[in-house]
């Protein structure tokens, strides 16, 4: 637990050229800031809810300039944000979002843990969000996460007495926190995490205000302060020439699935803290005031803090190295600290420093990138070079699988010694040699919860690496050992060198591209099932598994792959039954013995480590008892959806017509214009085009426009009748809904609406529904979360001249991915309103 904790520790302190692959090469200033780190006994555990949550510049003051210890602790991974850089959702967002952390306090200085709460989606509560999430298991982790990191003080982002005023993961975390203060110090409290970490008082706990809070500044300038600390979180640190307000826009820039990129500021700026609990420290700009943060804090630290004070003030920029003898002296006196918490941290520390002193490097390269579970093999090259004057020599390297390697050689002064073609050889079983893979999607989880079996896993921000060469050195005298993960890295000839984890994968995998396949009427469909090798020489065979109304051909085939990393595609013929019906596609490969159900997802962006994900493969197939009417549909893309194809699996003819080409003459071909969801506040062009749409329904188009939200709208007018949006939405995904007009024909043609059609909808309705229209416009659904007044605006149908504009927040762009068959049928109603008097054309041909 400690070694991957720490093994984030050592970061390369706000340096601007920070890698999240490689490994850290810090130069004498960045060695000289941990030294100072080294000799700060104390640490600050900020809490929120979401990755991006987090305030980097109090974060990056904490870290480098008090020099504390700090963590954040994000309670979710952000599953349910949004992606701007890629197409992963949800657990795979979730990957992305935690790694896009570790990369922020990489360069803030922060570290990083999390619970097992998942980010299920917008909460307008923390009654409701304490309810989808565990409440015990949260709580229980963030006492955990109390009790392992021993923070001196707390700091929560959000007001714990404010629920419903902002996103109900905000305040339970904020909650949660306030709650575990006391119960960390509590013995009789999850006993069993008592017994491995003990108790932990805090001193002090606090939550991070600012003006915002006060509703204006102002209002905060005329409040009273006296329970408020502050810093000028402004700092400017010449040994990096950056000002701590610039490393936190670096650090913020790294959520860059959720598009903050953010450029620094400099120049004082006061940052503003309110006791919540504990004792007010005397000191008002001292968060650490009464506690003792040097070395006399731990029993006989006081000898070490002598030497290590001397250190810091003799370190020489120019040849570090001549810190090694002290350095080396204090480390032999940490490693018989009674004190387990602060032994493991500072020698975590100053090994690190002495690493960095003597220009050591040490790295374990595999040949491939991947190892399969078992028998598989793999070569290794290793790199040990001491680029120092000190004493140092190799006494032995530990291999996984193979017994020590003995070496007793002495490292010569910039003479690299490499070790080749070290061959290992998988011998392990599967328990012992795990997958590669998130350690909390291993398990199904619940919507609130991750499920981790491995207890000793929880609040990792990742899973810890299996395959490690630990070097055995003994440096000027006393023996240090270095544990490094075995590691992949080729040349790029634009990047350069790019480095990957090595990886253990399973000797197959399948997936379906398809994630949602939708069968519009009894016609079978080809299904391509693409299989990749794990390993060379691959065969076996495959078949899927389908709900039993269904029909596969055929059941059984054959696969045969030559060269690991190599796919194989497959073609499966579906025949779906002739009524309504849905169910699970799932792909299952027999090697042997061994069955394969699972898909191997690579997440690989620049800015954060490759990722590997096995996921369960599966793909939903829904075949929709609906009739629809209209044929031709013109799409204005907005935000980003993916309801053009959704459309097009149900036999639409749908084109994506940009701003430029909204013309009454284009749209003539269409029966439909349907606009994405935010067009009308992310496409500014569309304002000049917005009375050609317009005069297009009066001609007899239909006109559907999904969600707005109510601020930053950049057109005039939304709709040819006057409506006004709203922050109204009903996130409850199982809330009743009431037909308000059961006659309406957008209710009844082609297709029949009933209750059933509102069933298994996902993350919620709808949102930013219009609270006022005029009366041109029939509200046809009344829905509301629990506790609040009824929502009418979710689907508002206006007649226009010989067409039919329709408004409506529900969320169609979540259920047509999701493969929720209500959610199609109830849109092609509105896509064939007022065309329901005339026979489709298409259904006379058939
Ligand atoms: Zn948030």
């Amino acid at each position: 637990m400690l070694k991957t904790i720490t093994s984030l520790l050592f970061i390369c302190l706000i340096s601007i050229n920070c890698f999240a692959q490689q490994p850290t090469k810090p130069n004498a200033s960045q060695i000289y800031q941990s030294l100072e780190k080294l000799n700060f006994l104390g640490s600050v555990l900020y809490v929120a809810a979401h990755p991006d949550d987090e305030n980097t510049r109090l974060i990056s003051y904490m870290a480098n300039h008090v020099k504390a210890r700090t963590a954040y602790l994000s309670l979710t991974r952000g599953d349910g944000g949004q992606n701007l850089i890629g197409p992963e959702i949800r657990e795979l967002l979730g990957v992305i979002r935690t790694q896009e952390l570790l990369t922020a306090r990489q360069i803030d200085g922060g570290e990083q843990r999390f619970t097992r709460a998942n980010d299920f989606g917008y909460s307008k509560h923390p009654d409701e969000t304490l309810a989808i999430w565990n409440k015990e298991e949260v709580l229980s982790d963030v006492v955990l996460a109390i009790r392992q990191f021993k923070p001196d003080v707390i700091i929560n982002r959000f007001d714990h007495r404010s629920p419903g005023s902002t996103h109900g993961h905000h305040t339970s975390s904020a909650m949660l926190s306030f709650e575990a203060f006391d119960i960390a110090n509590d013995k009789n409290r999850y006993p069993n995490q008592v017994k491995q970490y003990g108790t932990w008082q805090p001193k002090r706990e606090f939550f991070n205000t600012s003006w915002w809070f006060y509703g204006s500044r102002e209002k905060f300038d005329a409040a009273d302060k006296s329970n408020l600390l502050n810093f000028d979180i402004g700092e400017y640190y010449p040994s990096s020439g950056l000002s701590n307000t610039e490393i936190a826009a670096l650090s913020r820039s790294q959520h860059k699935s959720q598009g903050f990129g953010n450029t620094g500021t400099r120049g004082s700026q006061i940052e503003y803290i309110e006791l919540i609990k504990g004792e007010l420290p005397t000191d008002k700009s001292n968060i650490f005031d009464g506690i003792d943060t040097s070395w006399n804090r731990v029993k006989v630290g006081k000898v070490i803090g002598g030497i290590l004070e001397k250190a810091q003030k003799d370190f020489n920029f120019t040849n570090p190295s001549a810190s090694i003898p002290e350095l080396v002296k204090a480390y032999n006196l940490i490693q018989n600290l009674e004190d387990y918490h602060w032994k493991a941290i500072k020698t975590k520390e100053i090994k690190e420093i002495i690493y960095a002193c003597s220009g050591l490097y040490l790295e374990a390269v595999s040949e491939s990138r991947t190892a399969v579970t078992l028998d598989d093999e793999a070569k290794l090259n290793i790199e040990i070079i001491n680029r120092s004057n000190s004493n140092i020599s190799l006494e032995s390297l530990t291999m996984p699988y193979e017994s020590d390697i003995r070496k007793g050689l002495n490292l010569i002064k910039n003479k690299p010694l490499k070790i080749e073609d070290v061959v290992l050889i998988n011998k392990s079983i599967d328990t012992e040699a795990p997958l590669t893979t998130p350690y909390w999607l291993t398990e199904k989880g619940t919507l609130g919860m991750y499920s981790v079996k491995d207890k000793s896993l929880i609040g990792l921000p990742e899973t810890p690496r299996y395959l490690n060469v630990t070097f055995h050195l003994n440096i000027e005298g006393s023996p240090i050992s270095y544990t490094k993960p075995i590691i992949y890295k080729t040349n790029d000839p634009v990047k350069g060198e790019v480095y990957k984890p090595f990886e253990i994968i399973p000797e197959a995998s399948a997936k379906i591209s398809e994630k949602v396949i939708i069968f519009e009427n009894e016609e079978q469909k080809e299904i391509p099932v693409i299989v990749k090798a794990g390993r060379d020489n691959l065969e076996g065979s495959i078949t899927l598994d389908y709900p039993n109304d269904w029909s596969v051909f055929p059941k059984q085939q054959k696969i045969n792959i030559e060269h690991k990393g190599q796919e194989q595609t497959i073609i499966f013929t579906i025949i779906p039954p002739k009524n309504q019906s849905e169910g699970t596609l799932s792909p299952i490969i027999t090697i042997g013995n061994s069955k394969y159900t699972k898909e191997l997802i690579e997440i690989d962006y620049d800015h954060i480590p490759f990722q590997t994900v096995l996921l369960p493969s599966e793909s939903r197939i829904v075949r929709l008892d609906i009739k629809k009417r209209g044929e031709n549909i013109a799409y204005i893309e907005g935000a980003g959806d993916v309801v053009p194809e959704s459309l097009k699996q149900i036999g639409y003819n749908v084109i994506t017509i940009k701003p430029k080409d909204i013309t009454a003459e284009n749209l003539n071909k269409f029966d439909v214009v349907v606009v994405g969801i935010r067009a009308y506040n992310t496409v500014e062009a569309l304002n000049f085009k917005q009375d050609i749409l317009f005069n297009f329904v009066e001609n007899g188009g239909n006109m559907i426009v999904q969600y707005n939200t109510s601020h930053r709208v950049k057109v005039d007018n939304i709709a040819p009748y006057p409506l006004t949006l709203s922050r109204d939405r009903v996130t409850d995904e199982f809330a009743e809904v009431t037909f308000l007009n059961a006659k309406h024909e957008v209710l009844n043609s082609p297709n029949k609406i009933t209750q059933e059609d509102f069933e298994g909808w996902t993350q919620e309705r709808g949102l930013y529904f219009p609270n006022e229209w005029s009366k041109e416009f029939t509200p046809i659904l009344s829905m509301n979360d629990k506790g609040e007044t009824p929502k009418l605006g979710s689907l508002l149908v206006a007649k226009h001249g010989r067409g039919y504009y329709i408004y409506t927040g529900l969320s169609f762009f979540r259920e047509f991915p999701a493969g929720v068959s209500g959610a199609y049928r109830l849109f092609a109603n509105m896509l064939s309103i007022g065309k329901n008097e005339i026979p489709n054309p298409l259904e006379i041909k058939n």
